[in-house]
């Protein structure tokens, strides 16, 4: 493609780009197509000769679009919001255009004194204390992997690098049954086993995990001769967003030599605000921490902030030295390839420094006091309600909730009702919401954290549920 020719469609693609921001509130929140119907309008073998861009652009338009789950949308209400804004794809785009792959400071300077500066911007605005260093990474999977990996190669003398894992005792992960399956993954991936990842049990008010219990489970397995290596702790759990008390936990880890993880992949946001700022007490004796912006702070996936004491140890843990990546300044510089599992890394700093600059702390901290407000008034109306009831604490902006008529008591029969509510309320468009079980029960899930999102958007989506709810009850 000519240059010219490139200008040309940027410029409509941008008039679309803004057009779909504005208008993507009338478009259905959930993609209503079904299975196949997407594969079934895309050629099954590639074109041989060239297409021109507008026939291209024609059919993302009518093939591709019908297929998308908005998740800009200011009625998404489902999982935990994968926020974008107007400043994050500007440097989407320019990131895009520089195609830079910034594996080592060498192959891009900027984009590596860039993660430093902002990733210590992040820092300080979620009020971790000086001593931990940031990296993105492409997820909060990759960061609990690299946590779990430094456990293991501490645990094992540095060890297992080198010789693998064969004929040593078990090494144990320990999580709280409110956990984010990604820590099964990364202890399955790290070759630990799922056998060994406790799932410590929580408390059931509050859902955050029980520090004698813990203290319990590694005694245990201390006894039968087990390694107990790895703590991940949680900041906002995905189901009901359990905090679990750090300063609890971190001791226990700190006694018997764990390495200790902090998951706030979604909650991680809401330190920038002074109020929630009493969730890190005891963060001094944790390892390593991960947020990501790409949910709750108005940043494009993927960029996950994640923040450990002790980088000589990640890099002991994931560096290799292959001939043709060495580099004239190695040593003298960070080359974040050795701080994460992919080798090429895009310029993700980029569109943190823009969204900072562009919102300033005061803007991001404004924009998510006002959905944990619109959740409060929210959670207020759910404990008004003759017909609904909340299913756990409000966590943030996060509720749990279930329908529950007066008169219907049966558990296997509530749980049938919610599940058809659900899937009623996302097959109609006009909100989307996701389930989840809290102690063993059917509940809804309602998320509050779109870029877009007004209050309106929080009660007309509400007064939807209701009225759906009603119907069902006809
Ligand atoms: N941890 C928590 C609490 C989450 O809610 C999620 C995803 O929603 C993850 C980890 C995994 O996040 P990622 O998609 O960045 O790997």
């Amino acid at each position: 493609m000519e240059i010219e020719e490139f200008r040309k469609h940027a410029h409509d693609i941008v008039d679309w780009m803004a057009d779909y921001m504005a208008t993507v509130g009338e478009r259905p929140v959930r993609a209503p197509t079904r299975p196949g119907d997407i594969a079934d309008r895309l050629p099954p073998a590639p074109p041989e000769a060239p297409e021109p861009m507008s026939a291209i652009l024609e059919d993302f338009k009518t093939d591709v679009l019908p297929g998308v789950t908005h998740w800009q949308h200011p009625r998404f209400f489902a999982y935990f919001p994968a926020n974008s804004s107007p400043p994050s794809v500007l440097a989407e785009m320019l990131t895009a255009t520089l195609g830079a792959q910034c594996m080592l400071w060498q192959t891009s300077p900027a984009g590596t004194e860039m993660e430093t500066r902002v990733t210590d911007w992040l820092r300080q605005m979620i009020g971790l204390p000086a001593g931990f260093h940031g990296v993105i990474q492409d997820s909060a999977s990759g960061a609990i992997l690299c946590a779990i990996l430094t456990a293991r190669e501490r645990a094992t003398g540095w060890r297992t690098n080198e010789a693998g894992l064969s004929g040593g005792p078990p090494i144990v992960v320990y999580t709280s049954d409110q956990t984010h399956s990604a820590t099964e993954k990364g202890a399955k991936i790290a070759g630990l086993g799922r056998e060994n990842v406790r799932l410590i049990e929580t408390d059931p008010e509050t859902f955050a995990m029980r520090p004698e219990a813990l203290e319990a489970a590694i005694l245990r397995d201390k006894a039968a001769g087990r390694v107990p290596a790895c703590l991940v702790a949680n900041l906002g759990a995905t189901g009901v967003g359990a905090m679990d008390d750090l300063d609890a936990l971190g001791r226990i880890a700190a006694a018997h030599g764990l390495f200790a993880h902090v998951d706030a992949a979604w909650a991680g946001a809401a330190l920038i605000l002074e109020e929630h700022r009493h969730l890190l007490r005891g963060i001094e004796r944790f390892d390593s921490f991960v947020f990501n912006p790409h949910k709750w702070l108005m940043t494009n996936f993927d960029c996950s902030a994640h923040f450990v004491r002790a980088p000589e140890d990640l890099i002991r843990t994931l560096s290799i030295m292959p001939a043709f990546l060495r580099s004239r300044e190695g040593g003298e510089v960070i080359d974040y390839r050795d701080w994460s599992v992919p080798l090429g890394r895009r310029f993700r700093a980029l569109k943190l420094w823009f969204v900072i600059r562009s919102y300033g702390v005061e803007g991001l901290r404004a924009i998510l006091r006002r959905h944990i407000a619109w959740a409060e008034r929210l959670e207020a109306r759910i404990q008004a309600s003759q017909d609904f009831e909340l299913m756990a604490p409000r966590r943030l902006s996060l509720l749990n909730f279930r329908l529950r008529p007066a008169g219907l008591s049966d558990p296997e029969a509530l749980d049938a009702l919610n599940a058809r509510l659900l899937e009623a309320v996302n097959d109609d468009g006009f909100t989307y919401l996701t389930q989840n079980r809290v102690a063993g029960r059917f509940a809804i899930r309602f998320q509050i954290g779109q870029t877009r999102t007004r209050e309106e958007d929080v009660t007309a989506a509400w007064a939807r549920v209701e009225t759906i709810a009603r119907g069902l009850a006809d």
